[in-house]
């Protein structure tokens, strides 16, 4: 029997399931406690034994890689993951990933794997709101879609995913977007599809570069730089920029206010970052819409870049990718244009 052959005849799409925490992995006092629980104890095989329809929907293998909160994952953990992840793809008898993830940083793993896992092969990031102890818990649902959306040949190609609420969110634009809500995530183009009664339906496709079509491999990546964000307000003054570029960063992502504004208090200490060697990033703290190049600040004259339509979160990891190939700051502000 060809490879072709026996992958028609098999009925059921083999997937591994990784297990790293958070709120999927949570457990409450009572059904009541929504937001207040412990998070990080139930392991993977628990929360896959209290879903035993996902038997009929793939051969599921698992492996309890990380137990904890994604506020704790560190670029540590996004290497290991991410290696992790590109061994097991390589594999002929593996269809697809599935990983259990907290919330709160998904967004930023998720994007990390799309821009560096060298496969078409279906990766499905996935989180829950509510943990499995409470009532309508997401959870159990946001796990059964996500083994169908990584069981599913109209996946392949699409990049890293993240599915939340019946919705598939490709890893580049998605964000989450609020603490307690079932509807955290959002893509500000909207999702790519949506999981509509155990089925994925796709509406449209990531335009940018991701996997085979990106300009790194996790593979060759043995550590990444260190990037700072900070985040503007009203009233402030430089002592926190000052701070951070003492710090051993290599980049900092300044989340300005409104279309990259930096206050005048702010302006220097900036300039002076560059001259040390530290990359500038201007971004936006409003989490929406493009900082335009050489307008609120001279960026050509600072050397300076900015990060396109990206939160200061996700502009961090794609910072630390750029970094690992390009230090030019007309190649790097490409790297943003481009992905
Ligand atoms: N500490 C959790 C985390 O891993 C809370 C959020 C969640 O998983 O929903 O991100």
């Amino acid at each position: 029997m060809t490879r072709d052959t026996a992958a028609a005849a098999r009925q059921k799409a083999r997937i591994v399931l990784i297990g790293t925490g958070g709120t999927i992995a949570g457990r409450g006092a009572s059904p009541v406690n929504t937001s207040a629980y412990d998070c990080s104890v139930l392991s993977i095989d628990d929360i896959l034994a209290d879903l035993p329809v996902a038997d009929s929907l793939a051969d599921i293998t698992t492996e309890q890689l990380f137990q904890v909160g994604s506020e704790n994952f560190g670029n540590v953990q996004l290497l290991q993951l991410g290696k992790r992840i590109a061994s097991l793809l390589e594999r002929d008898d593996i269809d697809g990933i599935v990983v259990t993830h907290g919330t709160d940083t998904i967004d930023e793993t998720a994007y990390f794997l799309h821009l560096t896992l060298k496969s078409p092969k279906p990766v499905v990031v996935v989180g829950a709101m509510r943990p499995p102890s409470a009532l309508s818990s997401d959870g159990p649902l946001n796990l059964y879609n996500a083994i169908v959306v990584a069981a599913s040949r109209l996946a392949h190609g699409k990049g890293t995913l993240v599915v939340s609420n019946d919705e598939i969110h490709t890893a580049r634009d998605v964000v989450k977007t609020n603490t307690f809500k079932q509807d955290a995530f959002k893509s500000p183009y909207g999702p790519l599809g949506f999981v509509v009664e155990g089925k994925p339906v796709f509406y449209r496709l990531p335009a940018r570069p991701h996997t085979v079509d990106s300009e790194w491999s996790i593979n060759e990546i043995e550590a990444l730089s260190h990037v700072g964000v900070v985040y503007a307000h009203g009233g402030m003054n430089d002592a926190i920029v000052r701070a951070i570029l003492d710090s051993g960063v290599k980049a900092v992502i300044y989340a300005a206010t409104g279309n990259g504004n930096v206050a005048v208090s702010i302006v220097a200490s900036l300039v002076e970052a560059r001259k040390r060697g530290i990359h500038v990033v201007r971004g936006s703290r409003t989490g929406g819409g493009v900082v335009i190049r050489n307008a609120a600040q001279p960026d050509d004259l600072y050397d300076w870049l900015v990060t396109d339509d990206q939160p200061a979160h996700k502009a961090r990891i794609l910072m630390m990718l750029a970094l690992t190939r390009e230090h030019c700051t007309r190649k790097l502000q490409d790297v943003f244009w481009r992905y």
